[in-house]
């Protein structure tokens, strides 16, 4: 469809990198503002993506209706083909032609500017969605599955991905009861629409404000927050706000306990543990973890109880500091409370550090952040970014850019949309999304990824580019991770390309990228200043590097505790108290700053519902990049050997391996739990060498 085309002349013409003529150098794309009229060529009048359906909103009705139809003659012939590796191709093909649509309407129901057609996007992902939910259902699909996984001498012939591949399709079946007898069947469907329904009520309930009678508040704090009549309208924690009374009663208002909220995590904690035993785990969280690189609970409880154990003191100390700032300014009431922390690190670091973004922005121009990355990629894995003109229709904003991503010698492997500037209704979250996921075709040819990155930077003027602050700049660095992890992946599959694999390798190749965009090396190729044109100073980058450490002991415990609770609300059921003496205990045992009376935190824990039993992920996946920073290029951040290794072990797999077996690769050795540990707590440590330079 986007680019077959293309892809077949690229990929048999191309062994030199050879720069098409509607293709510009990754900077200039950026800098540049985009020139005249998009091209409008002849009989090429493309829709969104450059799927021609997608002209109008109404396509996305021509386009569902032709994946449905496509579907309906998949699953026909699988169920009358003999079992062989063809039914994983077949199987993924339909997964395919149904991902295509639901995953771009996924993005534009949320992102395109037009209600029309965010709207359409919304009906294609529900009639889609449903299509999902009746195949998982559908019992002769499935037994064409189980009988190629049932013949232990067909399912030993198959290659190791494609087994793999097959077993994932298999355990989306399991999770609807398709296994069981007709009555367990039926309970697992309800326990599934009731899991949805919670899952959604329980989630808008996160960010519901809550409201308090004027009269009970002073005053004086009135103006921070929305007033309705006699009431007080409190909509989130106001961790940054200068004036302790003010965090104080918005932590105490925010987190009140809600009853209805309250009635909703518990029956969502216990059908979540219901639909597991029915399917045959012993906890939604064992079920949960299948595949992953933790692979069961108790390894996620062994990792966050070593590394809340190692981190303690450091905690201790932080909190210390802590406290001492908030006697320095606050001397009559300088208890250390849970809303003390982040406001008062953030003061510790721009005390001890001069690290306002005002005096770092204009050595990180947009376009020389692109350049940088574009450079990097091209050292250390033979990977250029172009950009290229999209086509009339093909883009949802003017602003959007188009990245071609090309290897020296493969050629095109695929394209990132950027859309990066703020507008609008756009969403404020910074993400990657998968639009579409690679694949080997029938025919010999690969069908190329292409992703979509959202950030929310600001727009350039006519004479200022955009500029980044260090942390958007450190977000694109992320963010970019991911797309690279798309673009380099050449599974065989779509179901596990590129970022489609376990949560806690996901995070794995863009926390990696921040590792690179700390490094004065790296930043010292691309940080110029707009105007003057000169480097970033390198005491200016280990400034930033080392104010990151300031009080990261503290923060990482509290993702230590937030973790574990996670762990504990998806463990052994029935829980042993109530929700909220779990919190309680927990923040006790795996935090140490004071659990607040009458607050419940766990009511305003989001993740829950779309991370449930895999909190832990993050430091997992930080813990694996920490490992592969220090072990291969910590040393030489433009080594091509290791760059070229990490494809090979890491990102061509997608989530076509077992994780451990590609960190295994990767490292050359079999991590433990140890070893995540240790380097999650060496990162904290503050660089001498820094420390000197600075103190001379
Ligand atoms: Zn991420």
């Amino acid at each position: 469809m986007l680019c077959a085309r293309r892809l077949g002349g690229l990929r048999a013409g191309l062994r030199v990198r050879r720069v098409s003529t509607r293709w510009s150098p990754v900077g200039a794309a950026f800098t540049v503002q985009p020139q005249g009229r998009r091209l409008d060529r002849p009989g090429e009048r493309g829709g969104l993506f450059g799927v021609p359906e997608l002209s109008a909103p109404e396509g996305f009705r021509v386009a569902q209706e032709k994946a449905l139809r496509k579907t309906e003659q998949l699953v026909r012939r699988v169920c009358t083909t003999p079992p062989g590796p063809w039914t994983v191709l077949i199987f993924d093909e339909l997964s395919d032609s149904l991902c295509r649509v639901a995953d771009l309407a996924d993005f534009v129901k949320i992102a395109h500017p037009e209600v029309a057609f965010r709207e359409a996007a919304e009906e294609a992902c529900r009639s889609i969605g449903t299509m999902v939910e009746k195949l998982n259902t559908n019992v002769e699909l499935y037994q064409s599955l189980q009988r190629l996984l049932a013949d232990k001498k067909l399912v030993d012939s198959l290659d190791p991905e494609t087994r793999r591949v097959a077993e994932l399709f298999m355990f989306d079946f399991e999770i609807s009861g398709i296994h069981l007898d007709r009555e367990k069947r039926k309970r697992a469907v309800d326990l599934n629409v009731k899991i949805l329904d919670l899952s959604s009520a329980f989630l808008m309930g996160t960010h519901f404000p809550n409201t308090i009678g004027k009269h009970l508040l002073p005053e004086r704090i009135w103006h921070h927050f929305e007033l309705a009549g006699d009431h007080v309208v409190v909509d989130s924690l106001r961790a940054e706000a200068p004036d302790d009374l003010v965090r104080e009663a918005a932590y105490k208002i925010f987190l009140y306990p809600n009853a209805g909220q309250l009635k909703r995590l518990e029956e969502l904690l216990s059908s979540r543990d219901l639909l597991a035993k029915l399917v045959g785990y012993p906890t939604y969280s064992h079920r949960a973890l299948q595949g992953t690189i933790a692979q069961s609970p108790e390894t996620v409880m062994e990792f966050l109880e070593k590394l809340s154990d190692r981190l303690s003191e450091r905690t201790m100390k932080d909190f210390e500091m802590i406290r001492g700032m908030k006697m320095k300014l606050n001397p009559q009431n300088s208890e250390l409370m849970p809303w003390d922390p982040p406001y008062y690190s953030g003061l510790i670091r721009a005390e001890r550090f001069n690290i306002e973004p005002s005096l770092y922005c204009p050595f990180f121009s947009l376009g020389a952040c692109m350049e940088g990355l574009s450079l990097l990629f091209n050292r250390l894995l033979g990977v250029s970014l172009y950009g290229e003109q999209p086509a009339k229709g093909e883009v949802w904003s003017e602003d959007v850019r188009k990245l071609a991503v090309v290897h020296e010698s493969e050629g095109l492997l695929g394209y990132i949309y950027c859309d990066f500037f703020q507008r609008a209704d756009k969403p404020h979250q910074d993400c990657h999304f998968t639009i579409r996921g690679g694949r080997l075709k029938e025919d010999g040819d690969y069908q190329l990824p292409v992703v979509v990155l959202m950030l929310n930077l600001p727009q350039s003027s006519r004479n200022l580019p955009t500029l980044l602050t260090p942390g958007m700049m450190e977000n694109l660095f992320h963010e970019m991770g991911h797309a690279m992890h798309s673009m380099l992946g050449r599974t065989r599959y779509q179901h596990v390309t590129g970022t489609r694999c376990p949560t806690d390798f996901a995070e794995v190749p863009s926390i990696l990228m921040e590792y690179f965009a700390n490094d004065y090396r790296v930043v010292h190729q691309f940080a110029r200043h707009y105007q003057t044109g000169q480097s970033l100073p390198r005491n200016m980058v280990s400034r930033l590097c080392e104010s990151k450490k300031v009080c990261a002991a503290a923060d990482m415990q509290l993702q230590v505790f937030y973790a574990a609770l996670d762990q504990i609300y998806h463990g052994k059921h029935p829980l042993q108290s109530s929700t909220t003496d779990i919190l309680r205990d927990t923040q006790e045992r795996f935090y140490g700053l004071p659990y607040v009376p009458n607050t419940a935190w766990q009511l305003r824990f989001s993740h829950l519902v779309g991370y449930g039993a895999k909190y832990y992920s993050y430091l997992m996946s930080r813990a694996v990049a920490s490992m592969v920073w220090r072990e291969c290029f910590r040393q030489d951040p433009f080594n091509r050997a290791a760059g070229e290794r990490y494809r090979r072990e890491m990102l061509a797999h997608g989530g076509g391996r077992e994780p451990m077996l590609m960190v295994q690769g990767m490292l050359q050795k079999c991590p433990s739990i140890d070893d995540f540990v240790n380097t999650l707590v060496s990162d904290l440590d503050l660089d001498f060498e820094t420390f000197l330079m600075d103190s001379t």
